[in-house]
């Protein structure tokens, strides 16, 4: 049996740095075959405070996914999601967010610190920017999960991305185990999915984030969901490494990957087969 094609984290033209439409990402997305798409735009919650045309920009992607879920009706399942960056910065912004409107799936997300400062904007890093960044990082993903108002955790090594790209350094996991341990045993605790961001591949770093080991001891804590997303920002991304995230997922012992409707889990059978 082939595996069903889904990605659960997809970039519209509504995100500040996405590039194609909703309608030609369907498109592109009818073409591949896929099964399921979740649009999933960003929303920085702690730039809200300044500035409310990221918050008017959730409602103009809710316009567009409206429109491309009844062109597609009976094609693809068109999802509506949001990527929330940094919401425990500000949650009672991301609450009202949240509220304004029904969503299916929400990615919890940290891109950038309590000081605004995002590795994707950074020319280069020392070894030892790169640890000061990563606890302080991993800290707020606690707190994120401790705040929990989403379904997916997205991306957890996020920076490694840049720090490999910019600087070459590989950061050890290892060095912050006590930290990573804490953020998949909440993710477990309050029945969140864990994010296999295949992103990392189409990149220098050449890596799902997280790797299998991460996903195994996900598994290990309790762990029972898994989302899968190519984090694509143009339609020739869409679906890019999902295959290896299934494989992955199939490695570390899970049997289903995780689709979510009006934020309830809907799990999908995966093989070993792709
Ligand atoms: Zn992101
Ligand atoms: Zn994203």
């Amino acid at each position: 049996m082939t595996n069903h094609l889904v990605d659960f984290h997809v970039h519209t033209d509504n995100s500040y740095d996405g590039n194609h439409s909703a309608t030609f990402i369907c498109e592109k997305a009818e073409f591949n075959n896929l099964r399921a798409i979740a649009f999933t735009d960003h929303c920085e919650v702690d730039r809200c405070i300044k500035d409310y045309a990221h918050e008017r920009a959730v409602f103009q992607t809710f316009f567009e996914i409206s429109k491309v879920k009844s062109a597609f009706r009976g094609k693809i399942l068109v999802l509506n999601g949001i990527e929330l960056g940094q919401p425990n910065y500000a949650p009672e912004i991301a609450s009202r967010i949240l509220d304004s409107q029904k969503f299916d799936v929400v990615l919890g997300s940290i891109h950038n610190l309590r000081n605004g400062f995002d590795p994707y904007y950074g020319e280069s890093f020392t070894e030892d920017e790169t640890k000061d960044f990563m606890n302080e990082y991993f800290d707020e993903m606690i707190n994120l999960c401790k705040w929990g108002d989403f379904d997916v955790l997205a991306h957890l090594t996020y920076p490694l991305r840049y720090f490999f790209a910019k600087s070459g350094i590989l950061v050890n996991l290892n060095d912050y185990k006590k930290q990573v341990d804490e953020i998949l045993r909440l993710t477990a605790k309050k029945d969140k999915a864990l994010e296999i961001n295949t992103a990392g591949l189409r990149q220098k770093l050449g890596r799902l984030q997280p790797e299998t080991d991460i996903v195994k001891r996900f598994k290990e804590l309790g762990g029972k969901f898994i989302s899968v997303g190519s984090d694509a920002h143009y339609a020739d991304d869409l679906a890019k490494g999902i295959t290896e995230a299934y494989k992955s997922a199939f490695d570390a012992g899970f049997d289903s990957i995780t689709l979510f409707q009006n934020r309830s889990p809907i799990q999908m059978k995966i093989t070993e087969e792709n």
